[in-house]
């Protein structure tokens, strides 16, 4: 269809309202990429009419592309400056790597399902996001060589939190995780600044699950 890339911006620019600005996000940094990615494209064709829904969507694997709100709240949190190398683990759909991406200078993201990761990584060239580097590897290790990272987000559920991610903290960088049981988790958020580690809840959520070695079994 000759003109579905414009149905599919004023679906962009409805999510936006009702779903990001409508509920409390401010941060105009967050809200210019949300209007900008097109999260359409990071799902398979048969669900793109669903793509600004206000739900995930399965995106193979037994994965999912989170909810849009969820990815703005996750984004607001890591209060990313334009000079700030993030990392991401669980790259999944690249959804949230390409909203990162529009903010930070570079993106460092990690998947452990190798057909996610290729799918992923050929989405980024087609839409050109050059500032994406991604990973095929268990992201709960993080990304020693590239460490440290001003900010860092797990985007799959873990049973704590990972050591070793704390630790490839840059001072005064940020870590937001979900933490908790297979089902359900609290979205936790770890400052790291002078006064060493602090940590805050940021209230509930609901992930598929981080599995490796400081996460869950396979
Ligand atoms: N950020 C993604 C959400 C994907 S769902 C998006 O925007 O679409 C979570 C992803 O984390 C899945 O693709 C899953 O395979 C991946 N994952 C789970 N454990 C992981 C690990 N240890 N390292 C890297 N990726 C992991």
């Amino acid at each position: 269809m000759a003109d579905s890339s414009l149905k599919y911006e004023r679906q962009r620019e409805d999510m936006v309202r009702r779903q990001i600005e409508g509920r409390g996000i401010s941060d105009p940094n967050v809200l210019s990429a949300f209007r900008k990615v097109p999260r359409h494209l990071f799902v398979s064709e048969a669900l793109m009419d669903q793509a600004y829904g206000d739900y995930p969507l399965p995106i193979g694997e037994q994965q999912t592309i989170s909810q849009p709100y969820i990815v703005a709240e996750m984004t607001q949190a890591l209060q990313i400056g334009k000079g700030d190398r993030v990392l991401e683990i669980g790259t999944g759909s690249g959804y949230q790597a390409a909203i990162l991406a529009e903010i930070a200078y570079r993106v460092y993201t990690v998947e452990r399902i190798y057909s996610l990761y290729v799918t992923a990584r050929k989405r980024f060239d087609k839409l050109h996001y050059h500032n994406i580097i991604t990973r095929y590897s268990d992201g709960t290790l993080g990304w020693m060589d590239q460490s440290p990272f001003d900010a860092i987000m797990v985007t799959a559920g873990a049973p704590r939190v990972p050591a070793t991610l704390v630790q490839q903290l840059a001072p005064g960088g940020r870590l937001v995780i979900p933490v908790g049981d297979r089902y359900s988790q609290d979205l936790v958020k770890v400052i790291r600044d002078e006064q060493g580690v602090r940590q805050a809840s940021l209230g509930g959520c609901r992930f598929v699950k981080l599995v490796g070695e400081h996460g869950w079994d396979d």
